[in-house]
């Protein structure tokens, strides 16, 4: 059984709860962060704290109860707790429960956030068959609402298009607007076209990625040319790459799209380069 901690509280996962009067509950009024956990230790803390507290800071929630470094010893300790080797840890706060339902934020000096943080165990994590032989995706429309870059819990459309894939035979859904890719049901998408990557520039309308921001710095490190711009389906079905990033996929190849198989169908050269350069330095990094 999973020790799990909840407002500052480690305990068995049975035992914790959350008050039926949370926001997180009632209104989706909350965010949340998964960083990977690989050999024990957290890959790119640092990013996933700051980007934690810049959604909380977006949506006027309250300041946290305890500063990053003691949110850093609550992962370390779950890791501990769990014996956690690979995997990840998920973290949400929510703006607490004011005790009965309203449209109106509660007063901070009454109610205080939920903090919940659980560990998933993943053994190999990093050397999934995903990751070695690429996922088939499928292309729907992008009906989310506008301020993707707040990384809120409100996943039922990711949800219900990681379901759509699931029917097409596919793995993931990759969202269209205004005939341009934003991104996938929980990752950034990318293509590769003559050694180029492109993904789609930072704005409201998709997430920023830790995983991302990491790629994209190791991939000019490396000399390779770097466009930040929005692609169509069709760019991409001709591209000679395909590939997405997130926290626990790290970099995958994207094999197929829509039944069309990009370039040869098989992953590589660029993706499973970037995927090795990627686990190699953030394994370096990870505390
Ligand atoms: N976009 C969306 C919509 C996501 O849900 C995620 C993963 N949470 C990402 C992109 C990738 O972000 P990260 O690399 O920080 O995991």
């Amino acid at each position: 059984m999973r020790t799990v901690y909840v407002n500052g509280e480690y305990m068995p996962e049975t035992q914790a709860t959350v008050s039926i009067f949370d926001r997180g509950f009632l209104m989706a009024d909350g965010v949340y962060e998964v960083t990977s956990v690989l050999d024990g230790k957290l890959i790119d803390f640092d990013g996933h704290a700051a980007r934690l507290e810049r959604s909380m800071i977006e949506l006027d929630m309250p300041a946290l109860p305890i500063t990053m470094a003691e949110l850093l010893e609550v992962h370390r300790e779950l890791v501990r707790r769990n014996d956690l080797s690979d995997g990840m840890i998920y973290l949400q706060v929510t703006r607490g429960a004011p005790g009965d339902r309203d449209f109106v934020f509660p007063d901070p000096e009454e109610t205080a956030p939920t903090m919940v943080l659980f560990t998933q165990s993943k053994p190999g994590l990093a050397d999934s068959a995903t990751g070695r032989n690429g996922i088939k995706v499928i292309s729907i429309d992008d009906l989310r609402w506008g301020r993707r870059d707040i990384k809120t819990v409100q996943l039922l459309y990711p949800s219900m298009g990681k379901m759509m894939a699931l029917a097409a035979g596919a793995d993931d859904a990759w969202m269209v607007e205004d005939g341009h890719v934003t991104e996938g049901t929980s990752n950034n998408a990318y293509i590769v076209k003559d050694g180029r990557i492109i993904t789609r520039q930072l704005s409201t309308d998709i997430l920023h990625g830790i995983t991302r921001a990491a790629v994209l710095r190791f991939a000019r490190e490396a000399q390779m040319e770097v466009e930040e711009r929005a692609f169509t389906i069709d760019e991409a079905k001709q591209a000679d790459e395909a590939f997405i990033t997130s926290a626990s996929a790290f970099v995958t190849p994207v094999i197929d799209l829509d039944g069309t198989p990009i370039g040869t169908g098989q992953p590589g050269p660029v993706a499973p380069r970037l995927r090795e350069i990627y686990l190699e330095e953030v394994r370096k990094a990870a505390i």
